[in-house]
C-alpha cells in the first residue's frame, strides 16, 4: 500500500528533526521560527508499505496569515494526506493542542506526538498523557525528535491509526456551546457546494476565517443574519482553551521525588495577607514574602515567553550589543586568524605538493602543448584549488554559526534588533533572513518567504543581498591576507558589519522616501525559543549542508567557470594562445572598455574587471580569476594598492552575488523588483565604494583635513542619533516580548491589571 503522512504542528516544535529521523534526511532544523518555508516530502519504506512522508512549515492556527502557513493549511483542507502526525511540544501543551482541536473538529485522522519530553524530565516532571488519549480518542506518542525516538514505534501506530481510524470518533463536547446548527442553516447550501462538511464550515465562519468566506461566496442576505449573531470568535477560542484547560489539567505533574520540592514552594509562594494586629517584624516578613512572591510570578510570565535567566545579561540594554560584537568578533578570529589559516595553509601546501607539481611536471615530461599545461595548472588546479582552500575557514564558520543558532542565541539577537528594526518597517523575522544572509543569499532570501506582511518582505528580499554570502569570503580572505597580516580577521569582520549597515541605512531610507516599500506600523509577536543545548549530531549537520553546497559549487560553476575565464583570457579572436605574442586576449579587449569604469578606484585594469564580472555567476570566481590571472598582487598596483584592495573587497561586498540570488529574489518578488534591485546593488556599490576611496585617499594624503572630517562626520551622527532617539520613543515592552506594535501603553495597562 501507499500512504501519505504529513507532519502538522506549531513552528519550532521538531517537526523537521522528526522528519529527518524518519526519513534519515538532513533538512534544515534551526531553534527559531519560520526554519521550514516550503513543503518537503520523502517516500520511505515501512513494512512494506509505502509512506510518502510530508514536513510543512508550522502554524498556530488553521486560519493562517503568512504565505508559509496558508501551504500548511491547503495540505491539510486537501485531505491528501492519509494521517496527520501533529506535533506537540510538552512545554506548551495548551497552547499547541489548540492546532490539534482544529484537526479533530476537521475529522482528519491524527496521531499526537508530544515531543521534547527530555526537556519535561530536566524539570523532574512526568506527563500523564493517557489521561488526554482518553479524552481525545487519538494515539499520542511522547518522544524527544532530538535525542532518541522510537521511530519505528510512531510508525507502527500511525499505520495502524490509518487502518482503525472511522470517521467521527472523537467527542468534542465544546461544540456544543456554540451555535453551530444556527450557522449551518444559513450556510449549510454553499458549504455543500464549496465542498466543505457544514458544522465544520460553521466553526470557520464563527471564527471569522477569510479563507472559508471567501470559498462560500455568501450572499448579503445571510452576512446580515450571521452578523445578527454577534462577533463569536472570541467565544470559539474561549471554548476550545476551556476544554484544553479541562483536558490538561493536573496531566504534567512532578515526579514522585519532586513532590518535597514542590510542597516547599507552595507554601512559601501563597501567604495569606492578613495585617491587623501584627507585629511590624512579622509584617516585614510577609512583605517580602509577597515581593518574593510577584517576582516571582513576573519571572513565570517571562519563562512562558521564553526568557531565561540568562537574558538578564544577554538581552540587557547596556550589555547586549557589546556582548553580540565581542562573540562575533571572537568567531572571526578564530576562523580567519591563526586557526583557519593554518588549515588553508596545509591545504594549499597539500595541492600544490601533492598534485600541481607532478601534474604540470608529467604533462611538460609528454610534451603536452603549453597551453594545455597553462590550463590545467593555473586555469583549473590554481583557479579551482585556490577556493577549495577555503573549506576550513568554511568549516570554522559554520560550526560556530551552528552553535549560536542551534542554542538559540540568535533569536535573542533577532530579539535585540527588533526594536530598530521595526522603526526601519522591518521586523525581529527579517533579521532571520539577514542573518541567514551570512550563509547564501540566494536560500536566503526564499526563507523570507515566512514573513507575513507583503511590503516587509520584499524589502527583506532586497536587503538581503547585502549581507556578505560566505562566497564572498575566499575573496577577502585573499585579499586582506596579502595586504593586511595580521589585521586580516578585523578587515574581515568589517566587510560583515559594514555590510549589515547598508542594509539597514537602505531600509531606513526605504521607509523614509520609497513610498511602495513603507511598511508603516507593523504588528508582530515574536516568541523566544528557550535556550538549548546544541547536538554534535546537529553542528554536524549544519556544517556538512554548507560544505556539501560549497563542494558542489566547487566542482560544477566554479570548475567550469574558471575554465572558460582561462581560456577567454589567454585566446584571442585572431592569433590563438597569446602567451609569448604581442596579442590582446578576448577578456582583455572586452574588460579593457569596461575597465575605466573603475579607474576612480585605482583597480581600472581588465583583470580586476574580469575577475568581477566572473564573480557575477558566482562569487568564488572572483577570487580564482585574480589567482590564474597573476594573484592579487598583479592587480592591485601604485603607492596606494592597499586603499584599492580594500575598495575592492567594498565592491565585491555590495555588488551583485550571484545570478542564483537574483532568480531567488524574482521568485519571491517578482520581475519588477528584480531588475531594481539589480540597479540597487550595482549604484549602492559604485556609491559607497566611490566614498570610501575618497575617504581613504584623504587619509593618505593628508591627515588633519581627515580627522576634521571625521570629527563633522562624528558629530552628524550624534545629531541623526539623538534624533532617532527622540523618535524611538519608549522601550519595548518584555510582557509582550516587544512585539505589541502599539507597545508601551497597552502593555503597561494589561501589567497593572495583571498585579
Ligand atoms: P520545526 O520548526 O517544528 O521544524 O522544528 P525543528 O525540527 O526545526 O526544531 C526546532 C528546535 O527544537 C531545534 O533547535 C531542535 O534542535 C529542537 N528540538 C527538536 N526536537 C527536540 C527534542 O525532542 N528535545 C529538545 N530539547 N529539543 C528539540
Ligand atoms: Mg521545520
Amino acid at each position: 500500500m501507499e500512504y501519505t503522512i504529513s507532519l502538522v504542528g506549531n513552528p519550532n516544535v521538531g517537526k523537521t528533526s522528526l522528519y529527518n529521523r524518519i526519513t534519515h534526511s538532513l533538512e534544515h532544523v534551526g531553534n527559531w521560527h519560520g526554519v521550514t518555508v516550503t513543503e518537503v516530502s520523502k517516500k520511505i519504506m515501512f513494512d512494506h508499505n509505502t509512506v510518502n512522508m510530508v514536513d510543512l512549515p508550522g502554524l498556530y492556527s488553521l486560519s493562517v496569515y503568512s504565505p508559509e502557513e496558508g501551504i500548511s493549511r491547503d495540505r491539510i483542507l486537501d485531505k491528501s494526506s492519509d494521517l496527520i502526525i501533529n506535533i506537540c511540544e510538552v512545554n506548551n501543551l495548551a497552547r499547541n493542542l489548540y492546532l490539534t482541536l482544529q484537526l479533530l473538529e476537521l475529522d482528519v485522522p491524527t496521531v499526537l506526538v508530544v515531543n521534547m519530553m527530555d526537556e519535561l524530565k530536566k524539570q523532574g516532571k512526568v506527563l500523564n498523557y493517557r489521561k488526554i488519549e482518553k479524552v481525545l480518542k487519538i494515539p499520542i506518542v511522547p518522544m524527544s525528535a532530538k535525542y532518541h525516538s522510537d521511530v519505528h514505534l510512531l510508525m507502527q501506530v500511525a499505520l495502524d491509526h490509518i487502518q482503525t481510524h472511522g470517521a467521527n470518533t472523537v467527542n468534542l463536547e465544546y461544540l456544543e456551546k456554540l451555535p453551530l446548527d444556527d450557522v449551518v442553516s444559513i450556510i449549510g447550501a454553499n458549504a455543500a457546494n464549496a465542498g466543505f462538511v457544514p458544522r465544520w464550515a460553521a466553526i470557520k465562519v464563527l471564527e471569522n476565517d477569510a479563507f472559508v468566506l471567501e470559498k462560500l461566496n455568501l450572499n448579503e442576505l445571510q452576512i446580515k443574519a450571521l452578523e445578527a449573531m454577534g462577533d463569536m470568535q472570541a467565544r470559539v477560542a474561549q471554548v476550545r482553551y476551556e476544554f484544553i484547560d479541562k483536558i490538561t489539567e493536573g496531566a504534567i505533574s512532578r515526579s514522585v521525588s519532586d513532590e518535597h520540592h514542590e510542597m516547599h514552594e507552595h507554601t512559601e509562594h501563597n501567604v495569606p495577607i492578613e495585617r491587623e494586629g501584627e507585629p511590624e517584624e512579622e509584617r516585614d516578613k510577609k512583605d517580602k514574602h509577597a515581593r518574593h512572591h510577584d517576582k516571582h510570578k513576573k519571572s513565570e510570565r517571562l519563562k512562558m515567553l521564553g526568557f531565561s535567566r540568562i537574558d538578564k545579561i544577554v538581552l540587557n540594554k547596556y550589555l547586549a550589543l557589546p556582548i553580540f560584537l565581542l562573540v562575533m568578533a571572537l568567531i572571526f578570529v578564530v576562523t580567519f586568524g591563526l586557526v583557519g589559516k593554518f588549515f588553508t595553509w596545509l591545504l594549499e601546501l597539500g595541492i600544490d605538493k601533492l598534485i600541481y607539481n607532478p601534474l604540470t611536471k608529467w604533462l611538460v615530461k609528454i610534451k603536452c602543448p603549453a597551453w594545455i599545461v597553462g590550463l590545467v595548472g593555473d586555469g583549473i588546479i590554481h583557479g579551482v584549488g585556490g577556493i577549495l582552500v577555503f573549506l576550513p575557514q568554511i568549516v570554522l564558520l559554520f560550526f560556530f554559526l551552528a552553535l549560536l543558532e542551534d542554542s538559540g542565541y540568535i533569536s535573542r539577537v533577532a530579539f535585540m534588533t527588533d526594536g530598530i528594526f521595526r522603526k526601519i518597517g522591518l521586523s525581529g523575522r527579517s533579521a532571520f533572513t539577514m542573518l541567514m544572509g551570512f550563509g547564501c543569499s540566494a536560500t536566503a532570501v526564499l526563507t523570507a518567504r515566512g514573513l507575513e506582511d507583503d511590503t516587509m518582505r520584499k524589502k527583506t528580499v532586497l536587503l538581503t543581498p547585502f549581507m556578505s554570502c560566505s562566497a564572498r569570503l575566499p575573496v577577502y580572505s585573499t585579499v586582506a591576507a596579502a595586504f593586511f597580516a595580521a589585521g586580516s580577521p578585523f578587515v574581515i569582520f568589517g566587510m560583515y558589519v559594514l555590510g549589515a549597515a547598508v542594509a539597514l541605512l537602505l531600509a531606513a531610507l526605504f521607509e523614509k522616501c520609497v513610498k511602495p516599500l513603507k511598511s508603516g506600523k507593523l504588528s508582530f509577536i515574536m516568541e523566544m525559543p528557550p535556550y538549548r543545548f546544541p547536538t554534535a549530531e546537529r553542528v554536524f549537520q549544519i556544517i556538512w549542508n554548507n560544505a556539501k553546497v560549497f563542494l558542489i559549487r566547487v566542482g560544477t560553476v566554479i570548475f567550469a567557470l574558471n575554465v572558460i575565464v582561462w581560456l577567454l583570457s589567454n585566446f584571442s579572436f585572431t592569433a590563438g594562445y597569446t602567451v609569448g605574442k604581442n596579442a590582446k586576449s578576448i577578456l582583455e579587449l572586452i574588460s579593457g572598455w569596461i575597465a575605466p569604469v573603475f579607474k576612480p578606484f585605482g583597480f581600472g585594469n581588465w583583470k580586476a574587471v574580469t575577475s568581477l564580472l566572473s564573480g557575477l555567476v558566482a562569487k568564488e570566481v572572483v577570487i580564482s580569476s585574480i589567482e590564474s590571472l597573476g594573484g592579487v598582487e598583479a592587480i592591485f598596483t601604485g603607492s596606494h594598492a592597499s586603499l584599492s584592495a580594500l575598495t575592492f573587497m567594498v565592491f565585491t561586498l555590495l555588488y551583485v552575488p550571484c545570478v542564483a540570488t537574483l532568480v531567488a529574489i524574482r521568485k519571491e518578488a517578482g520581475l519588477k523588483w528584480m531588475f531594481f534591485s539589480l540597479g540597487l546593488q550595482i549604484g549602492v556599490a559604485y556609491v559607497v565604494s566611490l566614498l570610501f576611496y575618497g575617504v581613504g585617499l584623504l587619509y593618505y594624503l593628508n591627515k588633519g583635513v581627515f580627522i576634521g572630517c571625521i570629527i563633522v562626520a562624528a558629530v552628524v551622527a550624534v545629531c541623526i542619533s539623538v534624533f532617532i532617539g527622540r523618535l524611538r520613543g519608549k522601550k519595548a515592552c518584555p510582557y509582550c516580548a516587544g512585539g505589541c506594535g502599539t507597545c508601551s501603553k497597552t502593555c503597561k495597562k494589561t501589567n497593572r491589571d495583571k498585579k
